[in-house]
């Protein structure tokens, strides 16, 4: 495999199919793995854990890895990856997300995977995308935040950065017994649909338009809390038009 090329659009990654895109988002990942992997000729593999000294797997120090202060551990990390009607592919996402483990362009390019020329929105707003970007700041993803906000019927300018939005978002309905966990579902829907957006921009040059995407959050989420509450027992045409009205069933 390492012969035969295993950079990004080596002859390792060829393949007899057309791969779905979250198939194709799995390669670029594995390329960005392997490109700090140096093969040395005539020593035998093993595994070694990286982590520790001893080089043998230790709980505490996937712990210290995994709670490292150079990532988004924000109060509302914990928030965010406890939600049981949240599936875990969006709940695996969203813990990525935090973690900066996600394969945005700024990330690749820091990984060498890309170049300059590469980091670009595929939103084509023109800036670069890194995860506050492409999430919080774009002007053309952007868009759906601000649909979702009139859908709450909520007036707020929001901000760019994820920390400080997560925070923003879950608590814009403070007064309602519920809301805190609805919009934290609500919030987690968004992003997802945005990075599969993004991917199905990126892999297969097609998106949808922001209204559509708001539309799959609205009727993502409302599944999601069905499945998953008892008391959450309204139509979708009522939960769409006053979403706020089922923030109760959800405790
Ligand atoms: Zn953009």
């Amino acid at each position: 495999m390492f012969a035969a090329g295993w950079d990004l659009g080596g002859e390792a990654w060829k393949w007899r199919r057309r791969l779905h895109d979250w198939k194709e988002e799995l390669v670029v990942e594995c390329v960005a793995r392997l490109a700090n992997v140096g093969l040395q000729v005539g020593a035998r593999d093993k595994w070694v854990w990286r982590l520790d000294s001893s080089q043998c797997y230790s709980v505490k120090s996937a712990y210290s890895f995994l709670t490292a202060s150079d990532v988004n551990i924000t109060a509302s990390f914990d928030r965010f990856i406890w939600l049981k009607s949240v599936p875990l592919k969006v709940t695996i996402f969203i813990w990525r997300l935090f973690l900066n483990r996600l394969p945005t362009k700024a990330n690749l390019r820091h990984r060498g995977i890309i170049e300059d020329t590469q980091m670009l929105c595929p939103s084509l707003c023109g800036k670069v995308e890194d995860y506050n970007h492409l999430l919080f700041q774009c002007e053309v993803y952007g868009r759906i935040w601000h649909l979702i906000n009139k859908w709450l019927g909520v007036e707020s300018a929001m901000h760019g950065d994820i920390g400080i939005h997560s925070v923003q978002f879950s608590g814009l309905g403070e007064f309602s017994p519920g809301s805190r966990k609805a919009l934290s579902i609500i919030w987690s829907s968004v992003l997802y649909t945005i990075w599969c957006d993004r991917n199905r921009r990126v892999f297969s040059n097609e998106f949808d338009s922001m209204e559509a995407l708001v539309e799959k959050v609205k009727l993502q989420t409302f599944w999601w809390m069905k499945s998953c509450y008892v008391l959450f027992d309204v139509d979708y045409a009522t939960r769409r038009l006053r979403p706020w009205s089922t923030f109760q069933a959800i405790s």
